[in-house]
């Protein structure tokens, strides 16, 4: 177990030093949400383009603590290519994931897994959450 945690950790500082998808672009068909969190100063933006139902891209901006721009890091990786409701219902299971609330086994969460751990640390749940958050209003109809 404490192997695994120091790899779940490793992947989080990894995402932090070598963010993906960071910087937003111009572009037609893009939806955007910005979401602050106060009490850590985390200030994220997802940006996200979808095509006929499939996450065509999705970007972030932002700055904060690891957790949150790890966050938003593996929240791009995870939800390009996805179908609009996969990416849902995903999101919904990682937000319920990191609140310590009863999951859906059946839904992969692939590499966000990672931050399984922070349901142990409640004051970093907010920091965990914002941009997938933010991510399901840009896909909101
Ligand atoms: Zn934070």
């Amino acid at each position: 177990m404490a192997n695994l945690e120091n790899l779940y950790r490793e992947v989080i500082m990894e995402h932090y030093k070598n963010p993906r998808n960071k910087g937003l672009v111009e572009g037609l068909g893009y939806h955007i949400k910005h979401i602050k969190n106060p009490s850590c100063g985390d200030d994220v933006t997802i940006q996200t383009k979808c095509n006929e139902g499939v996450i065509e891209d999705c970007r972030f901006e932002g700055s904060g603590c690891s957790i949150c721009c790890a966050s938003a890091s593996v929240l791009t990786e995870t939800m390009i290519g996805k179908k609009v409701e996969e990416a849902e219902a995903i999101a919904h299971n990682y937000l319920k994931m990191v609140s310590n609330e009863s999951i859906d086994p059946s839904i992969d969460l692939e590499e966000a897994e990672v931050f399984a751990g922070v349901r142990l640390f409640p004051a970093r749940i907010k920091c965990a959450s914002i941009s997938w958050k933010a991510f399901l209003e840009t896909i909101k109809k």
